[in-house]
């Protein structure tokens, strides 16, 4: 028999994937995998029908539709007070996945050092395996804070990267100022130091405000900010975002880019570009913290000590005083007998620790998120 040496022996399939499956085949209400329910903006499938009946339907430019990269930049610009040159420094991806996945490709050598944040989001560790570099994974600490002196000492001249995400998922960490002034010390006294910031909920932030590393000058000639539409206009299953690098880094990027992918999906990236003028994405935050003080007031009188969440559309909780189960048994539980889907978070750390914590995911419609209470109060 024909046999292979697997490049990423211990990965399996995502947890996203197995626990949307399992809610499915148990008919239960999906709070697990990130995504919407609700439906999107009217005027943002007005566009698209728009664009399928114009003849947008061959490559655009490799980078992306020039439209589409001058509606970002005025973003970037609007959003953060930063002019980008839209042909050198910006780049539309399929998605973060692809932006940070082929970043890493670009950037990243056999026996470098990559620092990740643990818990992290799960396409990380894999892509810098297959770089053939080492990730170095340092636990946050237990409210989702980092410990920057921990970090500090774990890097050296082999550390070409540090990737943090910003809001973060899943733990609904907003970093405050004293954290990327930590970061920007970093980078001073490391110069072949990189940094990645995945700010793909950078418009999902409440009470305190998200600082984007785009808005630190200090920053930008190292560092790569990776964006999201899937999670900016509900449209994740669009598999569409864009990366920021300075130019040095872009050229590399883009060598990979368009190889990999060529050009990014013509009939969104048109209309992204004609719907972005519209839109006010200050309005995001305020649409998110409805649904989290919904789901929050909800489950007051449940028996999940609910953790603070500043940002993204993750609520972690821990249920310490329900279960002795480890999470992933206790997500299992959840979902075939109590009727709600969940995440488990020692998934996302690299020595599988267990703080008996699961993630809800509220970005659903309210009826959705009542019935989940109901069924969560009941445990
Ligand atoms: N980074 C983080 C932190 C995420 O939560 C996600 C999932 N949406 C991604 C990256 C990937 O985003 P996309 O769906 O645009 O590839
Ligand atoms: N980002 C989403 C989450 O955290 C999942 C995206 C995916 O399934 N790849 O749930």
């Amino acid at each position: 028999m024909h046999t292979i040496s697997s490049k990423l022996p211990d990965v399996g399939t995502t947890i996203f994937t197995v626990m949307s499956k399992m809610a499915a085949d148990y008919g239960a209400i999906n709070l697990s995998q990130g995504f919407p329910n609700f439906p999107v903006n009217k005027e943002l499938i007005a566009e698209y029908h728009k664009t399928i009946d114009a003849n947008s339907h061959q490559y655009v430019p490799m980078a992306g539709s020039p439209a589409l990269m001058q509606q970002v930049a005025t973003k970037i610009k609007t959003h953060y007070n930063r002019e980008i040159q839209t042909e050198k420094e910006l780049l539309i991806t399929a998605g973060a996945t692809q932006a940070i996945f082929t970043a890493l490709m670009a950037l990243i050598h056999a026996g470098d050092e990559v620092v990740v944040l643990d818990p992290s989001y799960d396409c990380y560790d894999p892509a810098i395996r297959l770089c053939q570099a080492k990730p170095v994974h340092m636990n946050m600490n237990a409210d989702f804070s980092v410990n920057w002196n921990k970090v500090a000492d774990a890097i050296n001249e082999r550390t070409k990267l540090l990737i943090i995400n910003n809001p973060h998922n899943p733990g609904g960490k907003v970093f405050d100022e004293s954290d990327i002034i930590a970061i920007e010390n970093l980078l001073e006294k490391h110069p072949q130091l990189m940094l990645l910031s995945d700010e793909v909920y950078e418009f999902i932030y409440f009470e305190k405000p998200h600082i984007s590393v785009h808005s630190r000058e200090k920053l930008r000639d190292r560092t790569l900010v990776v964006s999201s539409f899937g999670k900016t206009f509900h449209v994740t299953g669009w598999k569409i975002g864009y990366i920021v690098a300075p130019p040095h880094l872009m050229t590399e990027i883009k060598k990979v880019h368009q190889f990999n992918v060529f050009c990014v999906n013509s009939t969104a990236q048109i209309t992204l570009s004609n719907y972005l003028a519209k839109t006010n994405l200050d309005e995001l935050g305020g649409f998110y913290q409805q649904k989290r003080d919904l789901f929050r007031s909800l489950l007051k009188n449940s028996r999940f000590e609910l953790l603070a969440c500043e940002g993204s559309y993750f609520q972690v909780a821990s249920y310490a005083e329900i279960s002795n189960k480890n999470d992933v048994a206790f997500s299992e539980e959840m979902t075939q007998q109590h009727g709600v889907a969940v995440i488990p978070i020692s998934v996302f750390n690299k020595d599988a620790h267990d703080d008996k914590l699961i993630r809800f995911c509220f970005a659903k419609d309210d009826e959705t998120l009542i019935k989940a209470a109901e069924k969560l109060c009941k445990i």
